[in-house]
């Protein structure tokens, strides 16, 4: 079955609000009416609604790059789900590496922010990868393989239609190393077996598994062209909007 690839841009903890709308605006003049590929923009909070707004009637969608796992409540500073639907997001970012490791969203907090995510209608992108020092003693697999189980394991196979994967080896997140085409697809094929074992066949053969990690024009088109890469997380050259359009049109 044909995937749709997916390719998200996150704008991290970047830009002004004049600079994220003339992001957003010249991705849309450069991508707007994309077919064959979903693209995702993931800009900061403050500038969710104004970027919906941007790209409004084109094929452009908007996510968010977190949420809390709670609908409502005293939690300050935090962000539910359901408010970022109620802005027009489409997508969020799940268990991203810096949310990991910087601030320290657990695999059991990943799980509960994935089902938070599906509770309010949005497509989960859930960020799964290894550190430098597990891949080094060789633990790249166990660690996806517990990522995922914690985060989709108990998760009824029917509410996981729209899920998206993103493997991203963290030692390659802003780095400027990415991995080799035939390492990212090794994983690749690696997590498509685990999603099998996990929810079946079918399931696995149609979820997206996108990869990240110093994704640029220059080297996308050997990750895309991989059989078990569905398209690609970008960081830092999702903001240059000609760059980002090179690695949509690989
Ligand atoms: C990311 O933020 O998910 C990412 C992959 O960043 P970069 O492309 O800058 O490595």
């Amino acid at each position: 079955m044909a995937r749709v690839p997916v390719i998200g841009g996150n704008w991290k903890m970047h830009l002004g609000l004049g600079e994220a709308l003339q992001l957003a605006s010249d991705v849309r003049n450069r991508l707007g009416s994309v077919r064959g590929s979903e693209v995702v923009l993931f800009p900061p909070f403050p500038f969710l609604k104004p970027v919906v707004d941007r790209v409004e009637g084109s094929n452009l969608r908007v996510g968010a790059q977190d949420l809390h796992f709670e609908t409502s409540g005293a939690f300050t500073g935090a962000v539910a789900g359901p408010m970022i639907k109620s802005v027009g997001c489409t997508h969020v970012l799940v268990g991203h590496s810096e949310r990991r490791t910087v601030f320290g969203d657990t695999d059991a907090i990943v799980g509960r922010k994935l089902l938070a995510a599906l509770d309010a209608g949005l497509v989960p992108v859930l960020c799964i990868g290894e550190l430098l020092e597990e891949r080094k003693s060789n633990e790249t697999f166990r660690v996806c393989a517990r990522q995922l189980q914690a985060a989709i394991g108990a998760i009824p196979t029917g509410r996981l239609d729209d899920l998206v994967i993103a493997y991203e080896p963290v030692w390659a997140i802003g780095t400027g190393l990415t991995a080799t085409p035939e390492q990212a697809q090794e994983v690749h094929a690696y997590i498509r077996q685990k999603l099998a074992d996990l929810h079946g066949k079918a399931f696995a053969e149609a979820t997206r598994i996108q990869y990240g990690g110093s994704v640029k024009g220059s080297n996308a088109a050997g990750l895309l062209g991989q059989p078990d890469i569905d398209g690609a997380l970008v960081g830092g050259a999702s903001l240059k909007a000609e760059e980002f359009a090179q690695i949509v049109k690989a």
